[in-house]
């Protein structure tokens, strides 16, 4: 199918984007990858006037390694993320997210900022940026601000950006202590976006006892969420076989499921449950016996 006639602009700084969303406003839409957008267009499920496309500005394609965190411009596409030296290093979760999209075609021109402020209730990149504690830099008419993570998605395609905010950045803060972490997900066999998918990142204390504990959950809700009873249950104890798989049980507590024709609610909350036992179990392993692409952090 083909889209609707729509104005095509190719500005090539931040500010000329933003002045084009400003005027044209609700009529128009950013154009990153295209990899969600121009489906949707097609299918006339979109049907833009003014389509901005932000590919050009090339501050917005960079990672860049900060104070031991990152901070991942919204033009980085999924395979810069998944082949950068400094995600492994920093944020492997995040990589392994990356790495867990699609297919090379899709990861080789898709981007961070598009899936993010495209809201795909089964993305991947949530879950790892919940659980990674990451912040989001959002550009509007009245200046720049700072979201985190946990409050940026809202529901099914909805978050805290607005209408006429460009997504400009992404911050991951640096892991510290004896740190592990992992994202694993169980792919729809078709399309291979996430039935479910859950990262975690586990710190330990130099008694071996979960001192920090964040999971983040994709696919099973409307919205990616933090499982804060899987974290509270951890908390302060050694993260044994037991333990984890005691509170990876609470990784659904009070979670509306997705129900569709890919998969019932039940199963999703099952999903849900076993993949945070199998992603924390990865974190703290790889916490205890680093490898490569998995870094025991320098302590704080
Ligand atoms: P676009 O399609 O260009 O834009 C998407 C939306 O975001 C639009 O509304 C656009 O206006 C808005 N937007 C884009 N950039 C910005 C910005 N900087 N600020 C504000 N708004 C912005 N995703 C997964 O997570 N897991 C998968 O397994 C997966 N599989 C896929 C398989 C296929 C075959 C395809 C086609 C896509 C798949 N995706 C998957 C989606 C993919 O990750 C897309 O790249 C992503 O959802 C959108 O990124 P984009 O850069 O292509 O954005």
């Amino acid at each position: 199918m083909f889209p609707a006639a729509f104005a095509y602009h190719r500005p090539r700084t931040l500010p000329a984007a933003l002045a084009l969303l400003q005027r044209h406003g609700a009529d128009a839409r950013l154009l990153a990858g295209g990899q969600s957008l121009l489906p949707m267009m097609k299918l006339r499920l979109l049907e833009p006037a003014h389509l901005i496309d932000i590919g050009r500005i090339r501050r917005l394609r960079r990672i860049r390694a900060a104070d031991g965190g990152l901070r991942l411009g919204a033009l980085a596409t999924h395979w810069m993320i998944e082949s950068s030296p400094a995600v492994r290093r920093a944020a492997p979760a995040l990589a392994e997210a990356a790495r867990a999209i699609g297919d090379l075609q899709v990861r080789n021109v898709g981007t961070i900022g598009g899936s993010l402020a495209h809201a795909d209730p089964a993305a991947d990149y949530p879950a790892a940026l919940l659980a990674l504690d990451a912040r989001i830099g959002l550009l509007g008419p009245d200046g720049a601000r700072v979201v985190p993570a946990a409050e940026f998605f809202r529901g099914v395609m909805a978050t805290a950006l607005g209408p006429r905010e460009i997504l400009v950045e992404v911050e991951v803060p640096a892991a510290t202590g004896t740190t592990g972490q992992a994202y694993l997900k169980m792919p729809n066999p078709a399309s291979g976006f996430a039935l479910a998918g859950a990262a975690a990142v586990v710190r330990l204390d130099n008694r071996g006892r979960c001192e920090h504990v964040r999971v983040g959950v994709t696919g099973v809700a409307a919205a990616p969420y933090r499982a804060r009873g899987v974290e509270d249950a951890l908390a302060g104890h050694e993260p044994g076989d037991a333990r984890l798989a005691e509170a990876a049980a609470r990784a659904a507590d009070g979670v509306a499921p997705n129900e569709d024709l890919h998969a019932g609610g039940a199963y999703r909350l099952h999903l849900a449950r076993v993949l945070v036992r199998r992603a924390l179990a990865a974190a703290v392993a790889r916490a205890v016996a680093p490898r490569h692409g998995v870094r025991r952090a320098a302590g704080p």
